[in-house]
């Protein structure tokens, strides 16, 4: 028998998990820190993005075959080791994904009111470590940092009417503190211009049918319109959809303006922030932005940092600092250690790029793996959390709490999150 580790349990831990299974004579446990599987499916996708979620019955299905196991509710690094992980398994992948916010290493980035975006969006998806961020919708101006798709969702949700969120998973802290939000005037500063954005033309696309809300696009800000042509068909169609936004009057009640070539360079406010100032920009050659000098403030009462992601270092584990990920050769860290997903490739690509990439993980771990060295395996972590009175949560433990979710929704809701950990457990009679 050949035993494999992944922590983990979001897209990338199941799609390597998925080829792996399909293997014989193999044992493949899936160990996540949570008590609840899909990491970034559960907590990073939007709640008004179902059809995204509902790959999670994908998984569920890898998660249901004999020779997987969910192993949650177990904290690598504090109940387990990696050091011991890798001695008790032939291969160890980390799939532990990009949790953390690129820091926004400007002056004033430490005032309240200025958020991040895994924080952001973790509060309105239910994770545990962010139900309590209360962020402040008392004030109408929004900053929103960033030109991603990640920038899109954190808009988006803060334009909706509650009506809007009818059929999504979003929880009811955050349903009732946005249905009483005070934000009518959302900025998202792109630090480089319209044809240099990360969005998607489907995200982009849907700002334009929202209830209240209406994009805006200065068109001083977009470059000739012949210019189009040149880029590839998915950018042509998110740059027509900003074209489109150029036309929208302030005929609804909230605004979401795009403030292209705009890099914030600092935040002030009085222990709270109240403005971004911000810098106006230009593009170099190579495409990069430089400041011109020329300044202006917007007034926020909050800020929220969508810059992108990285990975948190593991004490031993050899990291790109630059990257914000594990240091690998295509996914090989050290001996018996591999990374997958972003943990490997650094916070980029939508949840289908972790397909391939897991699949050629888990056929590379094969192959290193040969038939396998004769360790411990799952026996052997058994053993050690029991030595640590460290009780898993397992995947059927993991329905009953997914069952409970689901009677408590209301309103034709797929499922009411629970939204700490201790209730999880309660969940579970524990
Ligand atoms: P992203 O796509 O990498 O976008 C980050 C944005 O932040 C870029 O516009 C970048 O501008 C800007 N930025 C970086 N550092 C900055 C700074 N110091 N000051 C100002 N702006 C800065 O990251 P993301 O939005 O977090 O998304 C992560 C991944 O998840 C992406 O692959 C995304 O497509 C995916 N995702 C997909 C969906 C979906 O499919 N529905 C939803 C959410 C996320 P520059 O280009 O100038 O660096």
């Amino acid at each position: 028998m050949r035993h494999v580790a992944i922590v983990g349990s979001g897209p990338a831990g199941y799609y390597t998990a998925e080829t792996l299974q399909k293997a014989d004579d193999i044992a493949v446990d899936v160990i996540d820190r949570l008590p609840v599987p899909y990491g970034l499916i559960r907590t990073g996708v939007a709640p008004d993005h179902q059809s995204i979620k509902a790959v999670s019955r994908r998984y569920e299905g890898t998660a249901l075959t004999d020779n997987v196991r969910f192993v949650g509710h177990v904290s690598v690094g504090t109940d387990v080791t990696i050091d011991e992980l890798v001695a008790l398994y032939d291969a160890v992948i980390l799939a532990t994904g990009a949790p953390n916010d690129r820091p926004l290493d400007i002056p004033g980035a430490d005032l309240g009111g200025v958020i991040g975006s895994a924080a952001f969006v973790g509060w309105y998806n239910g994770h545990p470590d962010f139900a309590d961020l209360n962020p402040p919708l008392d004030a109408p101006g929004v900053v929103v940092i960033g030109n991603g798709n990640v920038a899109l969702d954190v808009a988006r949700i803060l334009a909706k009417t509650p009506g809007e969120f009818a059929g999504s998973d979003i929880v009811a802290h955050a349903r009732d503190a946005l249905a009483g939000s005070a934000v009518r005037h959302i900025q998202i500063l792109g630090r480089r211009g319209p044809h240099q954005i990360a969005m998607t033309p489907k995200e982009l696309g849907e700002l334009g049918h929202l209830e209240r809300a209406s994009p805006r696009v200065d068109p001083a800000d977009l470059p000739p319109e012949g210019d189009d042509a040149l880029l590839e068909p998915g950018m042509r169609k998110s740059v027509t959809h900003l074209r489109s936004f150029t036309a929208n009057p302030v005929a609804k009640p909230v605004t979401i303006d795009f403030d292209f070539f705009a890099m914030p360079v600092a935040l002030e406010g009085d222990g709270r922030v109240q403005r971004v100032i911000v810098e106006r920009t230009t593009l170099d050659a190579d495409l990069t932005s430089h400041g011109t000098g020329e300044t202006y403030a917007l007034d926020a009462g909050l800020v929220i940092s969508c810059i992108g992601y990285q990975t948190p270092p593991i004490p031993g584990v050899p990291y790109e600092h630059g990257r914000g990920r594990f240091a690998s050769d295509e996914g090989r860290i050290l001996p018996g250690l591999y990374a997958v997903g972003w943990a490997r490739r650094g916070p980029s690509g939508t949840i289908g790029t972790n397909k391939p990439d897991g699949a050629r993980i888990g056929e590379m771990v094969l192959e290193d793996i040969g038939r396998g060295a004769g360790k411990a395996g799952r026996p052997g972590l058994d053993a050690l959390l029991a030595s640590r009175d460290v009780t898993p949560v397992t995947f059927r433990d993991w329905r009953r709490i997914e069952e409970a979710e689901v009677a408590a929704a209301l309103d034709g809701r797929p499922r009411e999150k629970f939204t700490s950990i201790e209730a999880m457990l309660t969940a579970l009679g524990r």
